[in-house]
């Protein structure tokens, strides 16, 4: 990793374990900071002094050295690991952290780690705001109080109700403080995970990094000098940059009305608001929930115009399947990294002004909450200037659930949202891409809630 990932928080957010996770998935080594603050502390009172003495405790640990690893915490050959996360210990941690003089030594330190490895992930509670405040990626993870104090009982084995008093009074002298309080840093993304598991948590800060790299990459890339394709083995995959010809588009035509024709008995299709989709020029349609394999089909039904929209490269291994996604208008998109060919289709079916169906979800999901969303269609809308319609999609996971590949029969409802215009560009690109994405996911959540219950599917499992 050559690069820094700084996660800050309070307590029970979840930081360690998410950054470890991060950190592993990154290829890259991470750096607990709290516990070099609790390893300070306990230095301080095995040395008999008292943790509110500021000067005998700058004294103290002016030089002070400590090694942390993800297995094990040592002070000058002691082995600390557990003994620093007593009541005791993590009551001084919070007393010790107020000191300028110990701050000062610990940023030294921290920054020494992490200049020895190139980069890295390092969490805490100052980390994006003084220790790093140029980190490439800042998050800043916050829970609800009940929920923190919920978890850190689990870890402890005692009850809620033990720990959150301390909690919240560690909460309040670490962002009381007056040197490097706890905040949020003014550019970190904040990530509530009261309702994530950890692993939703480390998939939206992965998701959050990928498309940042994917994003600042792409930005160099110019659409007239991107190869549309060409290295693709499929020779018709041209055309995606080209317009497409009256023979095609009364094909797309010709096969959706089959389409409606074939599966209306089956699936009864309702779509409400259909006025939203702009009758001409680009559109970025942003279904949500992504609940099964015809969600794409349904939604291209559902809009009428020419639609494109990416399907994974591994699809278009067999001919007759790559001839078939064709005809509906999908190109190949790599999963697995930063996908310049098909960014750059992307952009070009926006330019000539069709419309472009892009699953802000990614993959494939389960269950009736949506999964944290990737920032792509932010980053298209932005670059195109491209409206984006949301789309909540009821009843699909019924009609063909992950792993079938029959559909059966049941009500499927589509409800179109307003066209929300596209994030502002220049100076604070990034932070309105972000609070698109933000806004974008509240409103897909509820046209998606509101296409359950009109589907009759609410609370999938
Ligand atoms: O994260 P953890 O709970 O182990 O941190 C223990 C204490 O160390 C915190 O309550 C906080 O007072 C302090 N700390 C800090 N700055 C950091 C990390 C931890 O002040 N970067």
């Amino acid at each position: 990793m050559d690069y820094i990932v700084a996660i800050d928080g309070p307590s029970g957010s979840g930081k360690s374990t998410v950054a470890s996770e991060v950190a592993s998935r990154l290829g890259g080594e991470v750096l607990d900071t709290g516990a070099m603050y609790r390893a300070a502390a306990w230095f301080v009172l095995d040395s008999g002094i008292e943790p509110n003495d500021v000067n005998k405790v700058a004294e103290l640990l002016e030089n002070f050295e400590v090694t942390v690893t993800p297995a094990k915490v040592t002070v000058a050959d002691t082995d600390v690991t557990e003994i620093i996360r007593t009541p005791k210990v993590t009551a001084a941690a919070s007393i010790v952290a107020a000191n300028p003089a110990v701050r000062k030594r610990l940023r030294q330190l921290q920054q020494d780690w992490a200049e020895t490895r190139g980069g890295g992930v390092v969490e805490g509670r100052d980390i994006g705001t003084d220790v790093f405040p140029d980190a490439r990626y800042k998050f800043y993870l916050t829970a609800s109080a009940e929920a923190r104090a919920s978890r850190r009982a689990d870890e402890t084995g005692t009850t809620k109700t033990q720990v959150l008093p301390t909690l919240q009074s560690r909460d309040a002298a670490d962002k009381g403080r007056q040197h490097s309080p706890l905040r949020k840093a003014e550019n970190a993304i904040e990530v509530n995970t009261t309702d994530f598991t950890v692993e939703q948590t480390v998939e939206h800060l992965l998701r959050h990094i990928q498309s940042e790299t994917r994003a600042s990459d792409a930005s160099s890339l110019s659409t007239s000098d991107a190869p549309a394709f060409s290295a693709y083995d499929f020779p018709a995959a041209k055309h995606y940059g080209r317009k497409r010809s009256l023979g095609n588009r009364m094909f797309y035509s010709f096969m959706r009305r089959l389409c409606l024709l074939i599966s209306g008995p089956y699936l009864r299709q309702r779509i409400r608001n259909r006025h939203h989709l702009p009758a001409t020029g680009p559109v970025i349609v942003a279904p949500g929930g992504h609940r099964s394999n015809l969600d794409t089909l349904l939604v291209g039904m559902a809009v009428g115009r020419m639609s494109l929209y990416m399907a994974k490269d591994s699809l278009f291994k067999s001919r007759f399947w790559s001839s078939f996604m064709r005809i509906f208008g999908a190109f190949p998109v790599a999963r697995d990294r930063l996908d310049r060919r098909a960014l750059a289709t992307a952009i070009k079916v926006l330019e000539r002004g069709d419309v472009l169906i892009m699953f802000p979800e990614g993959a494939r999901q389960e269950g009736s909450k949506l999964q944290p969303l990737f920032d792509g269609v932010a980053w298209l809308s932005a670059k195109t200037g491209a409206p984006v319609v949301p789309i909540g999609i009821g009843g699909s996971q019924k009609v063909m659930p992950i792993g079938k590949i029959m559909p059966r029969p049941h009500r499927i409802r589509m409800i179109l949202g307003e066209p929300m215009p596209p994030p502002e560009t220049g100076k604070s690109a990034r932070a309105s891409r972000d609070a698109f994405t933000a806004n974008l996911s509240v409103k897909i959540q509820a046209l998606f809630d509101e296409a359950q219950q009109w589907a009759g599917t609410p609370n999938l499992p």
